[in-house]
């Protein structure tokens, strides 16, 4: 049985192990030569798979059990609807306040409470986008009309939106403030079609102070919802109600969508999230960190990680955020100060994701460049010196920097054989202990390449 396994897991792994990753894991099923786990969280189910799967399989069989594998999985985690996360626990009883009842109509998705402008870090890529939530938040006459936010996942589009939203609350609690996905308006749109209700539709959306629209770029294509989104729109611009919307690319860019609905999105004042840059990366980090520290107290953190983080996952912040998360959680949970081999042990497949693909062609356009070769030549048969050396730091920088193996780059080296490969590289290695020339333009090289 599986308790008795346990035990002699217990001593093979040893008791902080066996407490930490063995004991939490739930035997679901076991049938047909597979044994099946349940792991807490994702995170556990990957680090027991990848470090004890071994030992309890051989565990399995050593008690007689015939496994072929084991699997591990997670549970299903039920989405709390969005009426029980903000609604008191002593709910009012029927019959409700009149207002309460208008309110509860008002189509609208709830607020992430930590969506803040104080947990907004602001830099170069987002300062502009973020003064102009700050001024449409602040209220006052209608200043931009719309607000249009664009920019990739993970800029910051949503936690501005509902920065503005939370901002609004408390400086004018009166105004009727709605933020919705775009998404979500076609469904309300759908449901009113549907239920014949579409009066009662065109009421609610007309009766707001304030709409936000995330995600705009999700009724691209879909004729019916555009019409009634435009008419939405402007029946609210023409009452001088505010309207923020977002998207993840400028409003002349979204394909499929009415040249007239464009022409309005664009009418107001349309900004843009770039990319973010290293300094506002470790500037998140950084704000993210204090968090953690008082969540983790005692957690001690090594110089350098947080550089480290922002240096290499450039993707967006959501990934950035959840490699933190993962690192304070795992530490924790290891009892270990968070270094960088911590995090590169714990981050790996987010690293191994977030590193920018760099192509054996780009490798070998940069290097002709560089030492003033033709492009040709780097896959062509010449063998002179001048040629030949450009040619194989090619080679050496295509194993460093791709994950192609030896035959692969041959082939793409004009069909040259792997061991040609082999001697350029070696070639290469032995040089850059002695010739410093070589290593500075590797370094150099590198540099290009990977930025
Ligand atoms: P988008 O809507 O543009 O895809 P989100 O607003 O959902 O992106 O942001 C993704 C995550 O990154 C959120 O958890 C958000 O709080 C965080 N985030 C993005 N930009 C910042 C920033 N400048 N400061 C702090 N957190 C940020
Ligand atoms: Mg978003």
């Amino acid at each position: 049985t599986w308790g008795r396994v346990c035990n002699e897991l217990l001593k093979t792994v040893g008791k902080s192990n066996y407490t930490t990753w063995i004991a939490p894991l739930r035997m679901i099923d076991m049938s047909e030569g597979i044994a099946a786990f349940e792991a807490p969280t994702k995170f556990m189910r990957d680090w027991v798979s990848r470090n004890f799967g071994e030992a309890i399989l051989r565990e399995l069989r050593n008690d007689g059990h015939v496994v072929e594998r084991i699997e591990f999985r997670v549970p299903e985690l039920r989405p709390i609807p969005a009426n029980e996360v903000s609604r008191p626990a002593v709910a009012a009883p029927a019959p409700a306040a009149p207002k309460a009842r208008a309110e509860e109509d008002l189509p609208g998705a709830p607020l992430d409470a930590r969506f803040t402008f104080d947990n907004f870090v602001v830099g170069k890529p987002n300062e502009l986008a973020h003064a102009a939530a700050r001024r449409v938040a602040e209220g006052g006459p209608v200043t931009f009309n719309p607000l249009f936010l664009y920019g990739g996942v993970g800029l910051g589009k949503t936690h501005l939106m509902h920065a503005i939203a939370h901002e609004l609350q408390i400086r004018r609690p009166e105004a009727r403030v709605r933020y919705l996905s775009a998404e979500q308006f076609m469904y309300r749109f759908v449901q009113a079609l549907r239920e014949r209700q579409i009066m009662d539709f065109k009421e609610m959306f007309r009766s707001v102070d304030v709409l936000m629209v995330d995600d705009v770029q999700f009724i691209a294509g879909k004729d019916s919802t555009q019409e009634e989104f435009f008419h939405t729109f402007n029946a609210l611009v023409d009452q001088g109600k505010q309207i923020i919307i977002s998207a993840d690319r400028a409003p002349g860019e979204i394909k499929d969508l009415e040249e007239r609905i464009k022409s309005r999105l664009q009418c107001g004042l349309v900004v843009d999230l770039h990319p973010t840059d290293y300094e506002l990366r470790l500037g998140i980090l950084q704000t993210k960190t204090e968090a953690y520290r008082a969540q983790y107290p005692g957690l001690k953190m090594a110089d350098g990680v947080l550089e480290f983080l922002a240096h290499r996952i450039t993707t967006n912040v959501r990934v950035l955020e959840g490699a933190l998360t993962r690192l304070f959680a795992f530490a924790s949970l290891v009892g270990k100060e968070i270094t960088l081999d911590l995090a590169q042990e714990c981050l790996t497949d987010i690293l191994r994701a977030s590193d920018r693909k760099v192509t054996i062609e780009e490798i070998q356009r940069k290097v002709a460049e560089h030492y003033n070769v033709r492009l040709s030549d780097m896959i062509g048969p010449k063998r002179v010196r001048t040629i030949a050396r450009p040619r194989q730091v090619a080679m050496y920088l295509s194993k460093q920097l791709t994950t192609r193996s030896l035959p692969e780059i041959g082939r793409r080296f004009g069909g040259r054989d792997h061991t040609t490969i082999m001697h350029g590289i070696r070639k290469i290695e032995e040089l850059m202990g002695s010739d410093r020339q070589i290593a500075e333009d590797i370094d150099l090289l590198r540099r290009l390449l990977e930025s």
